[in-house]
């Protein structure tokens, strides 16, 4: 009796113990992490409450952008970036929030060889040759010396804001020729169509960390590309009006694509 009763007493204790350490259990490396959802940036909700100090707590590799759409964001080895519409990449401050965001820790579980010159689209279509299934989702960080690298960022929004459509119209585009970098990247299964971007999403940042941006395509000789499977997903939704009043029940897809992509209609 006493040992089974001290056997119950540790098993409440460690459950206590859990319960006062958020995540210690549940959470895992192989998370993706993501504030708000895309449907809700689509809308104009451009408000976030999520802090990159908050953030960084659940990732050192991720992509996004800043409170009230001002420019594009990435995550590179725990520092956050914004790049802004006149193409410079600045450090974040940590008080600063994010309107949608998503990071994970990266810990790459292979690597995938890609020989030959590629670009974007070609990336996409190899990358899914390789990857195991298309039901989970992956981080993708490609370090690399590119042939060129075309990027966008959007300019900051006032009060009451466009949708993200009207938005990206005011977008700035950016050429890079024979530049290192990174690529910072997320693939997410068909599935999160409406909560997150269905297939690739990559931003791009110069080795000196001076400009970069959402990636709207490249040219990439040889190059080493680090992959992360994560199979655990948690989101955390903006609490505010503009949030709880936006219409997120249409289907938003093809207006997302257009967005994502390069706009030269
Ligand atoms: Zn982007």
């Amino acid at each position: 009796m006493t040992k089974l009763s001290e056997v119950t007493c540790i098993g409440v204790v460690l459950y206590i113990a859990c319960l006062l350490v958020p995540g210690s259990i549940a959470y895992s490396n192989d998370t993706l992490f993501q504030t708000s959802t895309i449907s809700a940036l689509m809308q104009g909700v451009f408000d976030g409450n999520t802090t990159f100090k908050d953030l960084r707590a659940y990732g050192d590799f991720g992509l996004g952008t800043v409170q009230s759409l001002d420019g594009e964001m990435v995550e590179l080895d725990g520092r956050f970036y914004q790049v802004k519409s006149d193409g410079v990449a600045y450090r974040l401050n940590d008080s600063t929030k994010t309107p949608f965001a998503e990071v994970t820790f990266f810990k790459p579980d292979e690597t995938v060889v890609s020989n030959g010159t590629s670009n974007l689209t070609q990336l996409d279509g190899y990358l899914d040759s390789k990857l195991d299934t298309k039901n989970i989702f992956y981080a993708i960080r490609i370090d690399g010396i590119f042939d060129y690298v075309e990027t966008r960022s959007v300019p900051i929004q006032k009060k009451p804001y466009p949708t993200l459509s009207e938005a990206v119209k005011g977008q700035k585009i950016f050429e890079f020729h024979n530049v290192t970098g990174t690529i910072v990247g997320f693939r997410c299964p068909v599935y999160v169509n409406g909560v997150n971007v269905p297939g690739y999403h990559m931003h791009f940042l110069a080795a000196n960390r001076s400009a970069g941006g959402h990636l709207l395509d490249f040219k990439l000789k040889n190059a080493s590309i680090k992959v992360d499977n994560l199979n655990e997903f948690e989101m955390v939704l903006p609490n505010n009006e503009d949030f709880n009043k936006a219409d997120l029940s249409g289907d938003q897809q093809a207006s997302l694509t257009k967005v994502e992509s390069n706009l030269k209609t």
